[in-house]
């Protein structure tokens, strides 16, 4: 395999172990250079549950100023599941390039998102508990006989 170069300032890429996964690393600039899997190998090391992972990671896709280390290709950009983190993708899906500190802002961003996701699922079961615990009468059904006369026209 040939030596691959930074698209930002044509370093030599060394390999280097980030999160047990090792990816293409520029000294000159911190930026990575990681596999097409390796996005969802770094985003594993936060959410194991693949299901979480889903989703579009691709929002606002428009051209880089960048070329593929790869195949020289210029690269798409795009805004990484919608936040305000622009990551490069090789459309030959040879990898994506993070500049420095980015692979942090993903580990940050899907620890946000699967929080998110499980206060939404548990809001949920929280109404319906709340909803079993008042079916059958009582509450509830003075609740809807309140708004069926306060409906009189
Ligand atoms: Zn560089
Ligand atoms: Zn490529």
């Amino acid at each position: 395999m040939t030596e691959l170069r930074c698209p930002r300032d044509d370093s030599a890429l060394v390999a280097k172990q980030i999160h047990g996964i090792e990816v293409d690393h520029c000294t000159t600039c911190n930026g990575r250079w990681l596999d097409h899997h390796e996005l969802d190998e770094l985003e594993a090391t936060r959410v194991e549950d693949a299901g979480l992972r889903r989703a579009t990671i691709r929002y606002a896709d428009r051209d880089s100023e960048l070329l593929c280390p790869i195949c020289r290709r210029q690269m798409s950009a795009f805004n990484y599941r919608g936040y305000d983190l622009e990551l490069d993708v090789c459309e030959e899906e040879h990898g994506f390039w993070l500049d420095a500190g980015e692979d942090g802002r993903v580990r940050d961003i899907i620890d946000e998102r699967v929080r998110g996701l499980r206060r939404a699922v548990s809001a949920e079961q929280a109404w319906k508990d709340f909803l079993d615990g008042v079916g059958g009468g009582g509450v509830w059904d003075s609740v809807r006989s309140f708004f069926r006369g306060g409906r009189r026209r």
